[in-house]
């Protein structure tokens, strides 16, 4: 689904009816319940909060199911491993991958570009390749890209964005090449919040030979995902942000792609056999998942793909793009409040600043006032170089946020500009 441009929506709060009953999901959540110091929790996009169904699969997972997994020949490992490859099943319906073999359990988003960077650029990227990433990516779909461009000898192409905060398709087009081998987009701005035309992307980069990996850290918990219909070659997500454990993603790859590339790290779990002389190693997935994972959080992370897709993610992405929406109007309606992401697609996102003020002391007046927003960079230092700012007051919405949070972040402006005025 895509989402509409906000700033075309008017305010609707007094006629405004959820598309599902948000106050008795917003009871699955113990925190909502005992805020620190809380009015509205509006940092969703850091990381969002759990139900009570997945803190219940982690403690179901540790008082009763636990054991290592792939090893034990007693019953308790053989559940744990069920359980565990249950989850890489519910991961692989949740964005409709073609084999679970193509689900690649890793600790989160980060690790799961670090992970194609180290392998496909070990097997695909050479010196004087050419690797495409954009202005409004995190710094982990940057960095890992830079690091393997300095080890390589390749080069890192940058597309930008307008004002808006939409990228310059035109310039994207023009930076593709015969050297281009990868082109690294998010699915969703975590500073912005603009959702670039994946599609789009992907079929100008496969027309040119290259490969692309989208980022779905502000995709998978907003956005419904099919990796097929995409026909992305990579896709990861972090499962902190989709209300499931942090420490806990998955990383989905093409089985073509997988199979040729080669392991990024030895050990215990991802080898057929070992001897001194030479190492054969297992078939996917468990090629890429060396050690001891991360058991009780795959049962913690499929509990959560199980609570959005019950609620439905068309429905929780219109909630919170008629929140964005009425936060967006309101905000604009107050004078001396600069709004950076305009795009024409939009994840629930609101970043802006006040004038006369540092985003951090604006972060400060709003905890003491109960609201929880970021305040810096986001991890998207070009971003911000881009409008020429240190950073913005960012309010993201979820799936148990209200229209009184939205409340909530426009009396906080009002208090941070009474005591600046
Ligand atoms: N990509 C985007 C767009 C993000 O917003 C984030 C986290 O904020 C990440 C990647 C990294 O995710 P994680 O820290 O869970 O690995």
């Amino acid at each position: 689904m895509n989402l509409v441009a906000p700033n075309l929506v008017a305010p609707i709060t007094r006629q405004y009816t959820p598309p599902y009953d948000v106050e008795a999901f917003r009871r699955d959540f113990p925190i909502l319940a005992t805020p620190v110091h809380g009015r509205a929790f509006l940092d969703s996009a850091a990381s969002a909060q759990k139900p009570v169904q997945v803190i219940d699969a982690v403690r179901r997972c540790y008082e009763a199911e636990y054991a290592n997994i792939h090893r034990g020949v007693y019953e308790l490992s053989a559940l744990a491993t069920r359980n565990f490859e249950a989850a890489r099943e519910t991961v692989r319906g949740f964005i409709n991958a073609a084999h679970s073999s193509e689900i690649i359990f890793v600790r989160g988003g980060t690790e799961g570009v670090n992970l194609v960077a180290a392998s496909y650029g070990a097997k695909f990227v050479g010196e004087g390749d050419e690797i495409i990433v954009t202005y409004l990516e995190h710094h982990s779909n940057i960095v890992p890209w830079q690091l393997l461009a300095e080890r390589v000898g390749a080069k890192l192409r940058v597309v930008p964005i307008d004002d808006r905060g939409d990228l310059i398709m035109e310039e994207y087009e023009k930076l593709l090449n015969p050297r281009t081998k990868m082109v690294a987009v998010t699915h969703a701005s975590n500073a912005l919040g603009t959702i670039p035309p994946v599609k789009q992307i992907i079929d100008m980069a496969h027309a040119h030979g290259a490969h692309v990996l989208v980022d779905g850290a502000q995709g998978a918990a907003h956005l419904k995902v099919d990796v097929q219909a995409m026909d992305c070659d990579f896709y990861v997500f972090s499962g902190h942000k989709v209300y499931g454990p942090s420490g806990m993603g998955a990383l989905y790859g093409k089985k073509a792609l997988l199979e040729v590339m080669p392991p990024w790290q030895g050990g215990g779990d991802m080898i057929e056999s070992v001897t001194f002389e030479k190492t054969t190693y297992a078939p996917l997935p468990n090629k890429f998942e060396a050690g001891t994972p991360h058991i009780s959080g795959a049962s913690g992370m499929a509990a959560a793909i199980d609570y959005v897709t019950k609620i439905g993610l068309d429905n929780i992405a219109a909630h919170e793009t008629a929140l964005l929406a009425e936060a967006t109007a309101r905000v604009k309606e107050i004078p001396g409040v600069r709004i950076f992401g305009e795009a024409r697609h939009k994840a629930a996102i609101l970043s802006f600043l006040i004038d006369g003020t540092h985003p951090h002391d604006v972060g400060t007046i709003f905890d003491h006032e109960g609201v929880a927003v970021r305040a810096g960079h986001h991890c998207a230092q070009p971003v911000m170089d881009r409008f020429e700012i240190p950073g913005t007051v960012r309010a993201s919405f979820a799936l148990y946020n209200t229209m009184s949070d939205v409340d909530a972040l426009i009396d906080a402006i009002g208090k941070v500009k009474e005591i600046f005025n």
